[in-house]
Order: C-alpha cells, then structure tokens, then sequence
C-alpha cells in the first residue's frame, strides 16, 4: 500500500484553527467582542462566596491559545471590597473546551460564566460572571464644560481622526492649551491576548501635553507606575482598577497646573493630580514633581491634552473638559 503525500500547505490549513502559534498571533488586536474568540469569553470578572459565606472575587487574564491566569481576591474584586493584600494566583489551561485552573491548594474550572472548585480541605467556591460599569460612564458634562470629543467631529483637536463606530483614535492633540481643569475621558484598550507588558493596549493621556496618566490593559496585574493609572517613575495607582480589555473606562482627572514666581521661571509650586479610574480615587492630590517622558513639551506650564499613539488600537470616547480657576 502506498501512502499519499500530504502538502504541507494542507496539514498547516488543517493545524491553523487550533493552535495560533504565539508569535505569529504578538501583537494580534480584537475590536469587537463578536470577534474576539472563545477566550474572551472566558476572560473577565467573576464574584461569589467561597466556603460558608466568604465573599470573593476573581480576574481571569486571557494569554492566547486557552492559557489563563486566574486571581482571586479575598473579600471582593479591587475597588469593591478586596482587602488590598490577600490573593490567590492560579494558572488556567483549556482542554476539550473546558479552562481548568490550578493554584497552591486549590483547583477549578470555568463553564457558562460560572467559575467553580475547591480550595484547601475540600472547602468550595461558587463565582459567577460580572461586567462592572464605571459610575460616570456617560456622565453628561456640566455647564459650562467643552465638550472635546462626542462622536461627530474632531474640531477640537489639531491631531486626531475618527476611527471605526465614531471612536477617537491615537494620537490626538487638542487644539486648546489647559492649566487647570477637570477632565472626563472614556477610553477603551483592545482584547490582546498573546501581548504582555507594554505592548498590550498602551496609550496615554497626557495632561498639559507634558504629564502621562498611563493608559494600559493591566487587567489582573499588580498595578506599577507603569500600568494602568500609573504615573510614570512617580506614583503607582492606589489600587489597579483596570477592567477587561474592551470595557469601556473612565478617567475623571482634577489637574491643577505647576504655580510660578512672576518671572513665569522659578516654580512655587509642582503640578497636582487627582485620578479617578472607573470611579474610584486612585491618584489623590499627587504632587507631579516633573514632566513624564513621551510628551512634547516640558515646561510645566499651560498645554494641550495629548492622547498617546503606541501602536496599540487604544480608542476614546465621551471627552469634555470643565476650566478651573
Ligand atoms: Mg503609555
């Protein structure tokens, strides 16, 4: 008997929709939930109770190909109930369509939106799937707000084009310069699984064109100076509020310019940020002692707000500004 040759184009059409090999996929960006794949759908937050009455939160990270890690936070997710201190890591592997996780003492798996196992003892956990929503997500702008970005046009910006669903794309610069304000922004990073680090979802909005609030899909991360909320080599967020890639966000940022002597030279005063992300306070009247790198001035003084291109399909929405004295 004789065995026919099998083309190599054949057996790699065959093999493609089951593995992607992971540096062909680096760097691969979803827009579109539809079309982000069955790990998105795994990916995301989960709350529920472990043992008696225990309340308990998780972050599901999607790493390409059904890899998963898996953080569990005693007491509720960041931001709505986790203690700031106790987590549980465990990493996710799908087989047969199923993601099962393993930590240190504990095992379990996610099927139909429901996260369950059991921990040291035999002692169980039940999750269940959640979307959190940020408070000011679509919060109207007050009186007397300019109104940057809502979908129809780019007339305040001398930088900036629409992108796909009347999102704002990157980079955009504003054609106004700004000392001191108050600054609603909607952002959105894209799904990326097989990205890590920097190269996943980053952009930024730089306030005075001259200080980066970093912009970055840290779902499920530590949260450093340099994620999401992070203020470059000066502050880390208070607490790592990101949400899962393709969530809409908010930025609510209090921004008071650096204070100078008459001769417009020597500084009185640094520049002070309050960050709110999704609603909760994670930069809180933070002295910026100096500019972050990546802007394009560096003078402290009045600029334009600067919406970071770092190759990443990051997109805003929503973007209005309210002058302070
Ligand atoms: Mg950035």
């Amino acid at each position: 008997m004789r065995f026919k040759p099998v083309s190599i184009l054949a057996l790699s059409l065959f093999c493609l929709p089951f593995v992607m090999p992971a540096q062909a996929a680096h760097g691969l960006a979803s827009l579109n939930a539809k079309e982000a794949g069955p790990d998105f759908v795994v990916q995301g937050e989960y709350v529920g109770t472990i043992g008696e009455k225990a309340k308990v939160g998780a972050q599901v990270i999607a790493l390409g190909n059904g890899a998963f890690d898996a953080v569990l936070y005693t007491q509720g997710l960041p931001g709505d109930g986790w203690d700031g201190k106790s987590t549980v890591r465990l990493k996710g592997k799908t087989s047969d369509g199923v993601p099962h996780f393993k930590g240190k003492n504990i095992q379990g798996t996610i099927k139909d939106g429901q996260f369950t196992g059991s921990a040291e003892n035999d002692v169980r956990f039940a999750l269940k799937k959640i979307e959190r929503q940020s408070p000011t997500l679509g919060a109207t702008p007050p009186p007397g707000a300019i109104v940057l970005f809502d979908g129809t046009n780019t007339d305040a910006w001398s930088v900036g084009k629409i992108a796909e669903d009347h999102l704002l794309g990157v980079p955009a610069i504003t054609k106004q310069k700004f000392d001191n304000f108050l600054l609603h922004i909607e952002f959105r990073t894209p799904f990326m699984p097989f990205s890590r680090g920097q190269g996943r979802g980053n952009s930024g909005v730089y306030l005075a064109d001259q200080y980066e609030v970093q912009v970055l899909d840290s779902f499920g991360l530590e949260g450093l100076d340099n994620e999401c909320g992070g203020i470059y080599k000066q502050a880390k967020p208070l607490v790592n509020m990101c949400y899962p890639p393709l969530s809409w966000q908010t930025y609510d940022i209090e921004f008071r310019a650096a204070r100078f002597a008459p001769d417009e030279k020597t500084k009185r005063h640094n520049a002070v940020v309050t960050v709110r992300h999704n609603g909760v306070p994670i930069q809180y009247n933070l002295e910026l002692t100096h500019p972050t790198p990546g802007g394009n001035r560096a003078d402290e003084h009045a600029g334009p707000i600067f919406l970071q291109n770092h190759g990443n399909p990051v997109r805003f929405r929503s973007i209005w500004i309210v002058n302070r004295p």
